[in-house]
């Protein structure tokens, strides 16, 4: 059971010390002590900081440090749950007060808050909101109130939720108690809705890196996407948990029975399935080791699972932002982890058409297309992919980052301005009404039935691109259509027309640089940036197989027992007492206590 703290001794510590014997942690991660310092004070803190940045300890600990109870205000039940189960199993007083809860166990939960034996308590807003939690609260003593996720006040943004401008009135009624309000969204509008309506008293904004260095950033061409997957997880992730994006709801379903019959644990993940389903396919993701979530975007928000060793997108995404979201899903221990995606010229001309066709107001329609562009820039980019990451979030980057497809293999580039032209002048002289396949057989001079019955075997540009193969033409083509040369016809027949912008190149007053489409290499690679383990050796399994036991006896993710991180720390340090095992890196006191004795049993029998 963990241990109660009663109001009535109020636990004044030390963040440093909590950090410690509490979590397990040696040392403040960024801005994580300032934050925590100056919340502890009693003021109140605007927190960006990317996902898996560690902004949970930001208010855990402050509210460990001061008196009474934290309240944490959070849209997303599944997450509140493993919070508060992460919570337990470090041996702090946390509950989860919304409509989920049994009467019983509502009643329990109200009467522990009101005697002041818990530390911590997470809440949704609506639930917050009711008059008659307002009414509970005001009788008890608050430490402070954390309010997660904040970018859903704003309501530009896709998670807007009204419930989180009413969290405004917290200030009138609750003037002694600090607020925090913590998100991983960061462009200024919505900072600037967060701090108006949810801090309109003020407090200390700070901003993090938004940079996740140990996430490698890959973008590759499509050829066959399925298959390019199967080898990748293959190769680099066997046994490992990982999402896929696709962008329907059939190609998820599709994925996963692919993945499934070659030997993995995938599940399909979509809005077409029922509420139940959806809750049972997540808890497996969670809960077991290894699983591949096959999913559209409904999938990852409000899903806290640090070891998500890849995120695939075997479509594009939305936009760069929402790319960065997605993938951040990855890796949150500070473990490598992939993003990997596939794209090809047919993908382009998709999201165009589609955008071509939409029935949005204008304004709508050109944001689309900036942010189609912006990504596609982010796709075709020759440099390290960070700098155009960064920069959403007005983060400067040197661009050397070393880990990421370009920095490792950089690819190389060359003058394409001819090949281009020749592309440009056989688009027109064709009648822009041609998809990519016969533009490039013109080129060829491949003389099909087709073609010599259009009479464009007469054309003056027939044959006239003999000097590449197709391949070549068409990683042309897609380039052009990505730099916005091309564009596919409104019509959305595939065909090909020319842009306003490629005038300048036709003129011959342009130069452009092209990437040569890389070779796919194989490559090994190390499991810790640090610590290095052998994921096959039969220790790593034992420690694994012993956390899966503990996890499933006690109906936890196998996370929350001990991160793959601290396995590893465990197993490199290879302690053979308890004071050697407390010294690793994610084992606190109370989990020393508790699972100290048995680790130690395993690590005396490898
Ligand atoms: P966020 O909510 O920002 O996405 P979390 O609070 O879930 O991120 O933290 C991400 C991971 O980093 C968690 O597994 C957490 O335990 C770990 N973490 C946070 N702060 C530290 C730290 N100072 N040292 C080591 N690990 C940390
Ligand atoms: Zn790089």
């Amino acid at each position: 059971m963990p241990s109660l703290t009663p109001a009535t001794e109020p636990v004044f510590r030390h963040s440093e010390a909590l950090l410690k014997d509490v979590f397990g942690y040696d040392c403040f991660r960024g801005r994580q002590r300032e934050i925590i310092e100056t919340v502890a004070a009693g003021d109140n803190a605007l927190v960006l900081m990317p996902t898996g940045g560690g902004k949970s300890l930001c208010y855990q600990i402050p509210a460990l440090m001061r008196p009474g109870t934290g309240i944490v205000v959070s849209p997303l039940i599944a997450l509140m749950r493993d919070q508060v189960e992460a919570l337990k199993a470090n041996g702090v007083a946390a509950a989860v007060l919304n409509s989920s809860l049994d009467a019983q166990t509502r009643r329990q939960t109200e009467q522990d808050l009101l005697e002041g034996r818990l530390q911590l308590l997470y809440i949704a807003p609506e639930g917050l909101l009711r008059e008659s939690t307002l009414d509970l609260l005001r009788r008890c003593r608050l430490a402070l109130f954390a309010i997660d996720e904040a970018h859903c006040v704003s309501q530009w943004g896709h998670d807007f939720r009204p419930e989180y401008l009413q969290l405004g009135a917290l200030r009138e009624r609750f003037p002694e108690v600090p607020r925090i309000a913590l998100t991983a969204t960061a462009d200024d509008r919505t900072r600037a809705e967060i701090s108006r309506h949810l801090l309109p008293d003020g407090g200390q904004t700070f901003i993090a890196s938004f940079d996740r260095p140990n996430i490698r950033y890959r973008v590759g061409l499509k050829n066959n996407a399925r298959a390019q997957l199967l080898s990748f997880i293959d190769r680099e992730h066997r046994g490992h948990s990982g999402i896929v994006y696709c962008f329907s709801r059939k190609k998820t379903e599709q994925t996963a029975a692919f993945l499934y019959q070659n030997g993995l644990t995938a599940l399909p993940y979509h809005a077409g399935l029922s509420a139940d389903e959806r809750q049972a396919r997540q808890d497996r993701f969670i809960g077991e080791d290894g699983v591949v979530i096959c999913a559209t975007i409904a999938f990852g928000m409000g899903i806290d699972k640090p070891d998500v060793r890849f995120v695939a997108h075997l479509d594009l995404p939305r936009s760069v932002e929402a790319y960065y979201q997605e993938t951040g899903r990855a890796g949150r221990d500070g473990l490598p982890a992939d993003a990997w995606m596939v794209y090809s010229l047919a993908d382009i001309v998709q999201i165009r058409q589609m955008q071509a066709n939409s029935s949005a107001p204008e304004t709508q329609q050109r944001l689309e297309r900036e942010r189609l562009e912006a990504l596609l820039a982010y796709c075709e980019h020759a440099g390290c992919r960070r700098p155009p990451l960064l920069s959403y979030f007005d983060e400067d980057h040197s661009g050397t980052c070393g880990n990421c497809d370009n920095c490792l293999h950089p690819p190389e580039t060359w003058d394409a301005t001819e090949a281009a032209r020749k592309a440009l002048s056989c688009v027109y002289r064709t009648g822009q009404r041609f998809g990519a396949g016969h533009v490039i057989d013109v080129l060829l001079g491949n003389a099909t039935e087709r073609i010599a019955s259009l009479g464009h075997d007469r054309l003056s540009t027939f044959g006239i691109g003999a000097d590449l193969d197709r391949k070549a033409w068409q990683s042309v083509l897609r380039q052009l259509l990505a730099l916005g040369h091309l564009q596919p016809d409104p019509a959305g027949h595939g065909g090909l027309q020319l842009t306003e912008r490629c005038r300048p190149l036709l003129k011959g007053e342009q130069h452009v640089e092209l990437r040569r489409d890389a070779i796919p290499v194989r490559r090994k690679r190390a499991f810790g940036s640090r610590i290095e383990i052998d994921t096959e050796s039969p220790d790593w399994q034992a420690l694994r197989q012993w956390r899966l036991e503990i996890a499933q006896e006690q109906g936890v993710p196998p996370y929350v027992i001990f991160h793959d991180a601290t396995l590893a720390a465990i197993l490199e340090a290879r302690p053979q007492t308890r004071d050697e095992l407390s010294q690793v890196t994610g084992v606190g006191q109370h989990k020393l206590d508790k699972y100290g004795t048995d680790v130690l049993n395993v690590l005396a029998g490898l």
